[in-house]
This record gives structure tokens, C-alpha cells and sequence, in this order.
């Protein structure tokens, strides 16, 4: 895939110059653009005999004949310690070939966690970016950026941002099953310990039912240096792009983010029915009528105002609205589906979408509509 501002390179030849573990990256990355890539890994395999220092031999293994681009990987040739490779500006000027100067890889592996946001390549930090940029291996899954009902598919959009690295997608095997999480940990530690810059990307934060403190950990087990990169999490971005705040001044102080991957448990719904304030839940389609009755049950008002917002950013959001009474019926009239964030208190009145279809019921048409 082209990246936007480059060059096309398909069949030209690119000439990489530099230590072969520091210039790893800019290899796979100018193969993966497409171009016929020859490697240099010592000055004396680009230099004429003539200028080299007298008593040194010197083979053209790898002439500038043909070379499109040269690209030096480590220090900026030209620069007080660009060392051996010094000559390589005046070379190229000579020969009217372009030369491009870029960082070399980091030689020892490590894994960094990047938070890949709730679903929009533009929601995906710079720091994450930068992580995949620098990537020799990604291991990714379905609610990474451009996650289901997207514009553009998952794999599409981390080739773009990882050009050159192995993209490995953990979401789904061959029989549909996830890898198991024991299995992509012992994955990632054993690509970094290969001495490769591995990326964990996953779906909003890493932290957050991500299961990233795992990752850490078993890095860390393993003496992998590991680095996490926070990431825009559904539980407040979702909302957020449905017109409801999690917190709002004089209507709710506190927010709550639950998981109702499992039922709740009597205990925490009676919790959860007294705190106040707003109620996020995550992975919780298939369990709302059990939420919603034991909420109702531990003496939330009926009357709480409750939404549904599935696929958040994507082109095919929608949210469907009702008083909490009214929410698990809803929801299984529209049909929800996961992904989906579930809001629940006084706040989700102050979204567009709760105004909107108040004014319908006011109106007359007491059909809840869903967009
Ligand atoms: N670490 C993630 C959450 C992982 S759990 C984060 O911080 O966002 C997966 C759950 O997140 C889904 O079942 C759903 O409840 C929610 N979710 C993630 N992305 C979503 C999206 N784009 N729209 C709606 N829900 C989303």
C-alpha cells in the first residue's frame, strides 16, 4: 500500500546503506513499497576502489548503477559522526542519485502496548502511531482501530501504519477461535526476545478489559522491557460521540465502568443501583435484561434515562434510547449488538439523542425511535 507523500518505488531499486539490524526496518518497509532493495552493510561495498584509503581493497558488491534512492540508516551522513560512511552525500550529488538519512532500529526487542482508541484511525495517538511505525511485528485483533462496521478493514489500516512489519492478527485463527491469551504472551515474549520490536495493538485503552497488565507482566517475567501507550477508551469516547457526557456539573459527579461480560452478582448490582451518578457498562448486550432487572430490583428508578450506543465511530453507529424500565425490551426490538457501550443515569438525558426522542414521545409517537 502507497503511503500519503511517498514516492512510488515499485521495480526502482533502493540501495540501503547501514549495520543490518539498525537498517532491518527501512528493508522490510522499502520491500514492502515495492522496490527491488540491495543492502550495503560496509562502506567498502558502495565505494570505488580509487577512493578508498590506499592498501584497502575494495569490491562494488553493491554498485549505484540503476539505484533509484540510497537511503544511510544510523547517523546523518555528514554530520561530525557519520564516521565511515562520510562520503556518501558527495557519491550520491555525483551520480544524481536522491539519499534519504534515517534513524537505525533499536537492536535490542521489546514489546510496547499501544492503546489502538475505540475505532477511528484518527483517534489512535501519535505515540501509538510512532510504535507502529517502528515496528518489526504487530499483533493485533478486531477491535483495534477500524474495528467491525469500518470504512476501512483492520488488517488495511495497520499495514499502513506498520509498513514492513509481520501483522499478526490474534483475533481470530483459521477455525474462528481466538488465540488464547496465554499463547499471544508467549508470542510477543518470544519475538522480543528474537531482538525484535514487537507492537501489542488493541482495541481503546490497553488497560481497560484489555487484559494488558497480563501482557506486562508476562513481559516483564521474561525480562522484556515492555512500554505502554494509553489509548481513547470506549467507555467515555463512546458516549461522548452519542452526545452524552460521563460527567456533567449538577447532574452526575461520578461515573462507574463495569464489565457484564458475567452477570452481576446481587451484591454488586445493589452496589451499582446505589452509587448515583452514571453506569458505563462494556461487553454487556447479552446480559442487559439481567442487568436492567436487578438494577430495577435494588431500587434504581424506572424512570432512569439508559441508552445503548453500538459501534461507536463507525460509520453504522447508532444508539437506541429508552428509560431503564424500558431499555432491555429496546434493545432487543433493535436488534443491538456487540460492540456496544451501555449508559445508564440522568446524564444520557443530555444527549441529543434522548432530547430528540423525548420530543417524539411528546408528540405523541410514543414508538421509541432509533437512528
Ligand atoms: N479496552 C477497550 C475495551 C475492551 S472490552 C476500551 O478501552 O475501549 C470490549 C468492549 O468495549 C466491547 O464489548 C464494547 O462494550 C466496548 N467497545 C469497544 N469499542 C467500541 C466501539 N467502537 N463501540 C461500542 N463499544 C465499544
Amino acid at each position: 500500500m502507497m503511503l500519503p507523500g511517498t514516492p512510488d518505488l515499485t521495480g526502482r531499486t533502493v540501495l540501503v546503506c547501514g549495520e543490518p539490524r539498525a537498517a532491518r526496518r527501512a528493508v522490510a518497509r522499502y520491500r514492502a513499497a515495492g522496490a527491488e532493495v540491495r543492502t550495503a552493510e560496509a562502506p567498502s561495498e558502495v565505494l570505488p576502489s580509487a577512493a578508498l584509503p590506499s592498501g584497502t581493497a575494495a569490491v562494488p558488491v553493491a554498485p549505484l548503477d540503476g539505484v533509484a534512492l540510497v537511503v544511510a540508516v544510523g547517523p546523518e551522513p555528514g554530520s561530525a559522526d557519520d564516521g565511515a560512511w562520510a562520503f556518501l552525500p558527495g557519491l550520491c550529488r555525483e551520480r544524481g542519485i536522491l539519499l534519504l538519512a534515517e534513524p537505525g532500529a533499536a537492536a535490542a526487542g521489546g514489546v510496547t502496548l499501544v492503546g489502538g482508541g475505540p475505532g477511528r484511525a484518527d483517534l489512535l495517538t501519535v505515540a501509538g502511531r510512532t510504535a507502529l511505525a517502528q515496528a518489526d511485528v504487530v499483533y493485533y485483533d478486531r477491535l483495534g482501530p477500524a474495528g467491525p462496521g469500518s470504512a476501512t478493514p483492520a488488517a488495511e489500516l495497520v499495514a499502513a501504519l506498520a509498513p514492513g512489519a509481520e501483522l499478526v492478527d490474534v483475533g481470530k485463527t483459521p477455525g474462528h477461535h481466538k488465540v488464547p491469551q496465554e499463547e499471544i504472551e508467549r508470542q510477543l515474549v518470544e519475538a522480543a526476545l528474537a531482538g525484535r520490536s514487537v507492537v501489542r495493538l488493541k482495541g481503546g485503552d490497553p488497560f481497560v478489559f484489555g487484559r494488558g497488565a497480563e501482557e506486562v507482566r508476562a513481559c516483564a517475567a521474561a525480562g522484556v522491557p515492555v512500554t505502554v501507550v494509553p489509548g481513547v477508551t470506549s467507555a467515555i469516547s463512546v458516549p461522548g460521540t452519542a452526545g452524552v457526557p460521563v460527567t456533567h456539573r449538577g447532574v452526575s459527579k461520578l461515573f462507574t465502568v463495569a464489565s457484564a461480560h458475567q452477570p452481576f452478582s446481587e451484591e454488586e448490582l445493589e452496589h451499582l443501583a446505589g452509587l448515583g451518578g452514571t453506569l458505563v457498562v462494556l461487553m454487556g448486550v447479552g446480559t442487559l435484561p439481567q442487568t436492567v432487572a436487578g438494577l430495577l430490583r435494588h431500587g434504581l428508578a424506572p424512570a432512569t434515562p439508559a441508552m445503548v450506543v453500538e459501534r461507536g465511530f463507525c460509520e453504522t453507529q447508532r444508539t437506541t434510547a429508552a428509560p431503564l424500565e424500558g431499555l432491555a425490551l429496546a434493545a432487543a426490538e433493535a436488534k443491538c449488538s456487540s460492540p456496544a457501550v451501555i449508559v445508564i443515569g440522568d446524564v444520557v438525558a443530555l444527549g441529543d439523542e434522548w432530547v430528540r426522542q423525548a420530543a417524539d414521545l411528546a408528540t405523541g409517537d410514543l414508538e421509541v425511535e432509533r437512528t
